[in-house]
């Protein structure tokens, strides 16, 4: 097995446009796929998260870099959210190239299994909201182009974007 996964691009790529399905049991075949996905965030530089739908797995498993550190969120759902939004400019390692301003709710709090299949809930705001937002969207087949607001290719430097 090849240490990283190859990501899955385009706009109308298939697997990228289907809604996943829950993980049923945390096995180590699924900890295995969680291992190899953190690595394959790790490779990236400017990679802040990633979704099993963008590693070819129609699976609802999302790696969100929050703080300093690559969290594995099984089964993630959002409880509530702010009403207050924000938006700020995001990229995504399935469409590369592509950046663009999207709006997000500011706080949002959620509910995933952890590695141990243990029931977390968490409070976030700001880019940790955001970077969950666009991963739970890719387990519902949203890509954040289908939410952009505008783009502005020619004044950005994709050196310094976020890829989520
Ligand atoms: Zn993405």
């Amino acid at each position: 097995m090849a240490s990283i996964f190859s990501i899955e691009t385009g706009r109308g790529n298939k697997i990228l446009r289907t809604i996943s399905t829950d993980v049923k049991k945390i096995d180590a075949h699924v900890k295995k796929i969680i291992v190899k996905m953190i690595k394959t965030v790790k490779k990236d530089k400017n990679a802040c998260g990633l979704a099993a739908p963008q590693i070819g797995k129609n699976i609802r498993i999302v790696i969100c870099l929050l703080g300093k550190k690559l969290i594995p969120l099984i089964n993630p759902v959002i409880l509530s959210h702010s009403e207050n939004t924000n938006f700020d400019d995001e990229g995504c390692l399935s469409i590369p190239g592509e950046y663009g301003k999207v709006e997000r709710w500011n706080e949002i709090e959620i509910e995933y299994l952890d590695e141990k299949e243990m029931k977390q809930k968490r409070k976030l705001s700001n880019f940790d909201a955001r970077v969950v937002l666009h991963e739970i969207d890719h387990l519902d087949g949203i890509l954040f182009i289908d939410r952009m607001t505008e783009t502005h290719l020619q004044e950005m430097n994709s050196e310094k974007m976020k890829n989520l």
